[in-house]
């Protein structure tokens, strides 16, 4: 039974991870999600039912348009793996059972991937995946007794006040409007203290990556990066790990 129930969320996983690289791609290309069906964008035409199953399809055209044999972009066949095994994971950390909490996490490590991709990408993060979702999250966390108001209010004012402080000493020159807002969503889901982990994080992982890379010679210290996949890194970690980080860090006090 329990194997069943693993398959199930697997599927759900592709299901989603599929959804999202649509959903992003439409964002990008400003078509609406619920009309029109998928299509080749290199050679626009419209893509059967039978090339558009999760990973399978990609595999089975060996990573090739069916008409026009221009390349699938690797993005499609990550994503939907990523997503299903984070689906995977969270079902087992969730101790097997279809909890509040489950579906909460799902949904936030989803929009988190699309920040991840988008912003690595196009250097933009969408209000759809960040103010829009926060704001429906603060009412309905409130109702359910998922997170105190206490927690949620100081969790965005954090979020949104640490970079409101640096967009405006800088006029706008470190960070964008996007990370303001990112900053919303984060303090709102992850609340106080978790808020502080996720921004640390984010900062410590961005410090590393920007020394690997200017080690390695791809970038140098004037290079820009989107600070939005590394905040979406430090909000999964402190969502799934925040507690113990925190434990663990008070535990040298
Ligand atoms: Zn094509």
């Amino acid at each position: 039974m329990i194997g069943i129930l693993y398959v199930f969320i697997a599927m759900c996983g592709l299901l989603i991870g599929s959804f999202l690289n649509a959903w992003m791609w439409r964002l990008k290309v400003g078509k609406s999600v619920m009309c029109g069906r998928s299509m080749c964008p290199h050679c626009g035409t419209t893509i059967q039912w039978r090339d558009l199953i999760p990973i399978i399809s990609f595999v089975l055209l060996r990573g090739q348009c069916r008409h026009c044999h221009k390349r699938i972009d690797w993005q499609y066949p990550l994503v939907e793996a990523w997503v299903m095994f984070a689906c995977i994971g969270l079902f087992a950390v969730h101790g097997e059972q279809i909890t509040t909490l489950f579906i909460r996490d799902i949904a936030v490590i989803s929009l988190l991937t699309s920040v991840f991709v988008y912003d690595l990408r196009y250097g933009e993060i969408e209000d759809w995946m960040t103010v829009v979702p926060g704001l429906i999250y603060i009412p309905i966390a409130l109702v359910l007794g998922v997170q105190s108001w206490l927690s949620i209010a100081l969790g965005v004012g954090v979020g949104t006040g640490f970079f409101l402080l640096q967009y405006a000493v800088s006029k706008g020159k470190w960070i964008g409007g996007g990370d303001i807002r990112l900053g919303f969503f984060m303090g709102a889901v992850l609340g106080w203290p978790g808020i502080l982990v996720g921004l640390l994080t984010a900062y410590i992982l961005g410090a590393v990556v920007s020394l690997i890379l200017i080690g390695a010679k791809k970038a140098t210290g004037k290079s820009t990066t989107p600070f939005g996949t590394y905040l979406s890194v430090g909000t999964a970690v402190a969502l799934l790990a925040g507690d113990y980080i925190i434990e663990w860090y008070l535990g040298f006090l």
